[in-house]
C-alpha cells in the first residue's frame, strides 16, 4: 500500500522546498520576526496562508477548537493558547492579533448541543464560547452566524484581560482584529468596532476593529466597551 503521507513529505523536500531554500535559510539565520499572531479555529477549511497570502515567517499561528482565548488569570498550567499569546506579544513583539472564526463552525454548533460524555476536555473548553450563545433551542443559519461572530468578539474582550495585550493596545503598539471567514463565499468579514458589526472585507475600510490606523485615532481600542449584542 502506498504511504501517501511519505510521498507528500518527499514531494515537499524535492519540489516545494528548493525554490524557497534561501528564504528558509534567512529565517533560520536571522530568526523569525512575524508581525501577526493568528488565532484561528482548527477547522480544516480555514487556511490562514490562503486567506492572507502569507508565506513562511509571517504568521505566528495558534489554532484550537473554536478559536477561543482562555482567561488570562485562570490559565496557569498547561494552556497552549495562553502561552502562545504571551510569547507572541512579549518575545516576538507582534504588531497585531487576529482572532479568526468561520461559518459552519462545529465548535459553535456544539454550544447548542451535547458533546460525548468522554469528551470532558472539549466540554470544558466550549465554556469559553458559551456566553456568545443565543437563547434558542435549534439554531438556524442566521443564529449560527450571529453566534460565531459574537464568539469572536468575546475572545477579543478576553484578550484585553491579558496585561501585556492591554498595555500594548493602549499604547497603540498592537491592534486586535476579529475576523469571520465565510467559507462558501471566500470572504472574511472584519469586525469594525466603530460600527459594532462585521463588515465584508470587500466593503471594509480596514482589516478590522480598533485603531487600525496607528497614531491618528482618538481613543485606544477597548473591545470591552462593545456590547456583545452588537455583533
Ligand atoms: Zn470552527
Amino acid at each position: 500500500m502506498p504511504d501517501e503521507l511519505l510521498e507528500r513529505l518527499r514531494r515537499f523536500h524535492d519540489d516545494a522546498f528548493p525554490p524557497q531554500r534561501s528564504l528558509f535559510r534567512h529565517l533560520v539565520d536571522d530568526g523569525q520576526h512575524p508581525l501577526t499572531l493568528f488565532i484561528g479555529c482548527s477547522d480544516s477549511r480555514l487556511v490562514p496562508y490562503l486567506l492572507t497570502g502569507a508565506g513562511p515567517g509571517e504568521l505566528f499561528l495558534v489554532r484550537n477548537v473554536g478559536a477561543f482565548v482562555p482567561p488570562y488569570d485562570q490559565s496557569q498550567g498547561f494552556h497552549g493558547t495562553a502561552a502562545a499569546i504571551e510569547f507572541a506579544v512579549l518575545n516576538l513583539q507582534v504588531r497585531r492579533i487576529i482572532v479568526c472564526g468561520h461559518s459552519h463552525c462545529g465548535a459553535i454548533r456544539a454550544l447548542y448541543g451535547e458533546v460525548p460524555p468522554a469528551a470532558q476536555n472539549l466540554a470544558r473548553w466550549l465554556d469559553l464560547g458559551r456566553e456568545a450563545a443565543l437563547p434558542v433551542a435549534e439554531p438556524g443559519p442566521e443564529v449560527m452566524r450571529r453566534t460565531e461572530q459574537r464568539a469572536i468578539v468575546l475572545q477579543l474582550e478576553r484578550l484585553m484581560d491579558y496585561p501585556m495585550v492591554r498595555e500594548q493596545v493602549e499604547s497603540r503598539a498592537l491592534t486586535l482584529h476579529g475576523w469571520h471567514y465565510v467559507i462558501e463565499d471566500g470572504e472574511v468579514h472584519v469586525f469594525d468596532v466603530a460600527v459594532g458589526a462585521f463588515v465584508p472585507a470587500s466593503r471594509a475600510d480596514n482589516a478590522g476593529t480598533g485603531p487600525y490606523r496607528l497614531g491618528d485615532d482618538d481613543s485606544a481600542f477597548d473591545p470591552s466597551g462593545v456590547p456583545l449584542a452588537a455583533a
